[in-house]
């Protein structure tokens, strides 16, 4: 037996949890249940981030969550609990399969089956950001080695479990060199160690609108954090309704499944909301406890359910659907049909002999970090860079202004006039001739700033990495 959390969330969070349940017992899932109290009635006692202690302790002792959409209460001062959840526990994944199910959901779609896996934790979600001058403020992009290859890795053990055959990537690396650059080198490192998996790269601009216009031509797509907010959003929609998908958010250690649509107070408390997201979670969740039995019980109980026509009223057609049921009733036709066989959908089958287990990650070994100079961005109401440069050169004589850029946009030496220039300029400082770099120009760059009267609002250290440029240079360079 295996102990699970689970929260029935507000809405129609009980409806669709208690007909999930209903389900999952009457299938003989190996699983104790341990209920706890998420949501807005936890908010509005007075805990800003809707959990509680003891709900806490559960989740981290049982390391298994189901969770019922929430209500985050309006007005101010509320966070997100699953952003909460997500970065309290470390869940650095999220899954989300979205698959059509023609011709009984309506969709333009009808051979799309589409895996996007999406890190979670990291990008510009990181949540690091800062006003440097009246005009601009900044949100910094992380992506690191570690959250990459945990991600990029998990996508590549779903295809094989899923005995799936193409693992795709979203970067926009062409731009961001680096970040999104080091996404791409981890995904091309880690696609070399399964050979038999079809593995390529798309920009995300054109990936999202083949996705879009095309998504049969995919099969598992693993992204950055923005990307894949974006994107999941747009293959769950396109697959015909957001009523029928489950996700879930993948950890090291704990895991919490869910259905992708909010708690729909519209519909709450009326027995019509449709269950199936939350209950095919379930299914994510079985089969990540070792449960493909009953996964595959539920699953094809449930395709059969749909082509058998018993839809409830948001996927119900005249002509296609056979009878409408309300959240309840779909439930207990879930269960009549359990240990039958869909006829026209490809039955569910899951392989139990393997479990996608993610290594620890171990750093490599250092690096050769060479400082190589420092940018100081500068807070400037002037218009003209040449004026700027005129003052940063008088600053010491160890270093050498190389080049001043706004909005990554070089414009001192040789810019152009056109070219719209913010209160935000990055100053570079190398040094003549090759010579080395030290930390101690950049304290002595500082100090000269401050008697100079120039606003210095943040420095960042040029390194390269065993002989590597590890920093941008302008563009128009
Ligand atoms: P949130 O911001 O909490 O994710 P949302 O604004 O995206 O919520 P939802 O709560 O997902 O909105 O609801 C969007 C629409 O979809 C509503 O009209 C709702 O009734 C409908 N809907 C959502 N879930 C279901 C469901 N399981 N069954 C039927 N209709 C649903």
């Amino acid at each position: 037996m295996q102990k699970i959390t689970y929260a029935k969330g507000d809405g129609i969070g009980p409806e669709i949890m208690d007909a999930t349940l209903a389900v999952l017992k009457a299938a003989g899932a190996r699983i104790d249940f341990e209920e706890i109290q998420v949501g807005e009635k936890v908010y509005l006692a007075g805990n800003s981030s809707g959990i509680g202690e003891e709900a806490w302790e559960s989740i981290r002792r049982n390391k298994v969550f189901l969770k019922a959409p929430i209500t985050t209460p309006q007005g101010g001062g509320y966070k997100s609990l699953n952003v909460t959840m997500r970065k309290s526990l470390g869940l650095f994944g999220n899954v989300r399969p979205c698959q059509s199910f023609h011709p009984f959901v309506s969709t333009k779609h009808p051979e799309m089956d589409v895996v996007i896996i999406r890190e979670n934790e990291e990008d510009l979600y990181a949540g690091i950001e800062h006003q440097q001058t009246d005009e601009v403020v900044q949100c910094l992009k992380l992506i690191t080695r570690p959250g990459s290859e945990k991600i990029i890795r998990y996508a590549f053990e779903y295809a094989r479990l899923y005995g799936r055959k193409k693992v795709a990537c979203f970067t926009k690396d062409n731009i961001m060199k680096h970040t999104d650059g080091l996404f791409h080198k981890v995904f091309k490192e880690i696609a070399a160690e399964y050979p038999e998996i079809e593995s390529d790269n798309w920009i995300v601009d054109i990936g999202a609108a083949r996705i879009a216009d095309t998504p049969e031509i995919f099969d598992v797509v693993v992204m950055p954090n923005l990307y894949g907010d974006i994107i999941s959003d747009i293959t769950a929609q396109i697959s015909g309704s957001v009523g029928l998908v489950g996700t879930s958010n993948i950890g090291q250690t704990c895991s919490m499944f869910e259905a992708i649509h909010g708690s729909a107070p519209d519909i709450a408390g009326k027995n019509i909301a449709n269950p199936s997201g939350l209950l095919r979670a379930s299914v994510l969740m079985l089969n990540q406890i070792g449960q493909q039995d009953i996964a595959e019980k539920i699953e094809n109980a449930w395709l059969k359910t749909l082509e058998d026509g018993v839809h409830t009223v948001d996927i119900y057609k005249d002509g296609v659907s056979s009878s409408k049921v309300g959240t309840k009733e779909f439930g207990e036709a879930v269960i009549e049909r359990l240990g039958s066989i869909p006829k026209m959908f490809k039955p569910a089958k899951y392989d139990s002999t393997v479990s996608i287990k993610i290594p620890e990650y171990k750093r490599p070994a250092p690096q050769n970090k060479e400082l190589k100079g420092v940018d100081l961005f500068v807070d400037w109401k002037g218009s003209n860079p040449d004026q700027l440069a005129a003052k940063l050169q008088k600053l010491n004589d160890e270093t050498t202004l190389t080049m001043i850029t706004n909005r990554g946009v070089k414009v001192w030496p040789n810019g152009f006039e056109e070219t719209f220039c913010t209160d935000h300029w990055r100053c570079r400082f190398e040094v003549k001739n090759g010579g080395k770099f030290s930390k101690l120009f950049i304290t002595s760059l500082l100090n000269h700033a401050i008697v100079a009267d120039i606003d210095v609002i943040k420095t960042e250290n040029l390194y390269d990495f065993n002989g590597n440029r590890g920093y941008s240079l302008g563009q128009g360079q």
